[in-house]
């Protein structure tokens, strides 16, 4: 008897928590839905922080082939000045010979490598081995429209936007409003930064077809667009397929070793009254705008678990080692005195880290005030829960712009932005505005992010456009480049 082989695949996930999360999920998916074999290749500059962080590692464990690389050490260069996406990249080249090492080594070969968007370098190795070559967009379609036509816009229109402020054209989807910019306008300077994301842009638009954490309902306009010939099918037509919204999924109670006290917190409080706070993975503010955010909550009056960090004024990735200090009361030495014995009967503050997928799915949860990253942003819609944006860095200004803008299910304080203050007057006008039960901004925004909630559970159940799209995906990686041929000539 002839047991058929399964289909292996290989994604790979560049370093960051924010970026190893959703590439886990989709492998998942794929090891569940379609019964693949999944490699996973995992690109760190330091594997156990990363296992660390991410709770439930052994359930990835059970279902994929995990593999940590040798950690990059790039000690020897000049990163610090840097932005964060140049980095990403010069990580990912340096893996790139440990990556066919391992790939070399692989039985069977698998028949697509799919990289999220700072791995495209690695299509080479994924042409030399005859493999079919994936991109997974772990942000959303907006974003993957503009990455696809930097290569492309012209020079007048680039100054307008960065030197003027004027909104940036992207044919047929929603303009770039300056205040939302993408990081890299901020540094119109920085010649490497420019060159390497309109490389990106490049090489994305010659793989077999692009994953995006996204659904058909959440971003028609900008979907339609991006298979429009004459809009941004122009620039690359290659096939676009939302599969998302892939989050890690709530670990059931019986998994868990030990039940944070988080959640043992969120438990003694009123359905729908708290307000979680948090960054993202890697996000910290200055030590001034931590002051007036800690004010701002304690003004509000309003219950808060907060995930607090150590103000870095610098890297994102700085910040997730540093002895604490403290005072008396447990407060932080970087918040305000005092503020841990004062905010003691309504707020919790987290050090560091809180299992946040479980957080925004407890029902004590009312609101997320958030940095908007995407993974941050989609488990708060599929928990319906609606957000105050605070973004930082990379694509988060856009996320914000789409979130408070048309999707209408978050609010935004409008001053946020690099080298600002936002003051604890703002801060706590924005969050009685969001929390209070009778307040219009609240209310409007709780039903819009229902009806989004309602809608991605849609997508991604059989039969559903994202569930759909992971089938032909799935479909293609079986028949490999026959099908493929097969559909381009037949
Ligand atoms: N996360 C978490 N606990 C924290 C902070 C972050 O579990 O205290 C998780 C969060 O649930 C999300 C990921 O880390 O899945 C962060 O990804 P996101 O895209 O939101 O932001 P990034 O960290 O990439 O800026």
């Amino acid at each position: 008897e002839v047991v058929p082989t399964k289909t292996h695949i290989a994604l790979l996930a560049s370093p960051g928590i924010g970026h190893l999360i959703p590439v886990l999920e989709l492998g998942r998916r794929f090891a569940v839905q379609h019964h693949f074999l999944v490699t996973i290749f995992v690109v760190t500059t330091d594997a156990s922080a990363a296992q660390s962080q991410l709770p439930h590692y052994s359930s990835y464990r059970d279902l994929l082939n995990i593999v940590f690389l040798p950690p990059v050490d790039v000690s020897d260069l000049a990163t610090g000045s840097m932005a964060i996406l140049s980095q990403l990249v010069l990580l990912m080249r340096r893996a790139m010979p440990h990556i066919r090492a391992e790939i070399a080594k692989l039985k069977p070969c698998p028949s697509a490598l799919i990289v999220d968007l700072f791995g495209t370098e690695a299509f080479e190795i994924a042409n030399d081995f005859s493999m079919l070559k994936y991109m997974f967009h772990t942000t959303n379609a907006w974003f993957l429209a503009l990455t696809l036509y930097y290569p492309h816009h012209n020079e007048t229109d680039k100054h307008d936007h960065v030197y003027l402020h004027k909104p940036l054209n992207i044919p047929g989807c929603t303009p770039l409003e300056y205040e939302g910019t993408f990081d890299l306008d901020t540094r119109p300077d920085d010649r490497v930064l420019h060159e390497d994301y309109a490389k990106m842009g490049l090489d994305m638009a010659k793989v077999d077809g692009i994953l995006v954490n996204t659904w058909e309902g959440l971003e028609p306009r900008t979907l339609k667009a991006l298979r429009d010939p004459n809009l941004m099918g122009r620039f690359s037509s290659v096939p676009v397929h939302p599969v998302g919204p892939l989050i890690r999924p709530v670990q059931p109670v019986e998994n868990l070793v030990c039940r944070s006290k988080v959640l043992d917190w969120l438990d003694s409080q009123p359905a729908g009254s708290v307000l979680y706070v948090s960054f993202g993975s890697g996000g910290t503010l200055s030590a001034n705008q931590l002051t007036e955010l800690a004010w701002g909550l304690e003004l509000s009056g309003q219950r808060f678990v907060w995930v607090v960090r150590p103000p870095v004024e610098s890297t994102a990735f700085g910040s997730y080692f540093r002895q604490k200090e403290r005072t008396e009361d447990g407060t932080p030495d970087y918040l305000p005195d005092g503020f841990v014995s004062r905010t003691r009967e309504v707020g919790l503050v987290v050090e560091m880290w809180a299992p946040q997928t479980e957080v925004l799915a407890h029902e004590s949860v009312g609101a997320f005030l958030s940095h908007c990253g995407w993974n941050s942003t989609l488990e708060s819609v599929v928990n319906g829960v609606p957000m105050i944006c605070w973004p930082l860095y990379a694509e988060q200004g856009m996320n914000a712009a789409m979130l408070s803008g048309h999707l209408g299910i978050a609010t935004r304080l409008k001053e946020v932005g690099p080298g600002t203050v936002v003051g604890r007057e703002e801060i706590e006008k924005m969050i009685r505005r969001l929390m209070e039960k009778d307040e219009e901004p609240g209310k409007l925004v709780r039903a819009n992010v229902l009806e989004l909630e309602r809608q991605a559970e849609a997508a991604l159940a059989k039969g559903g456009s994202s569930h759909g799209s992971l089938e032909r995906v799935a479909k293609e990686c079986k028949t490999g480049l026959t099908g493929l041929r097969e559909r381009a000539y037949g």
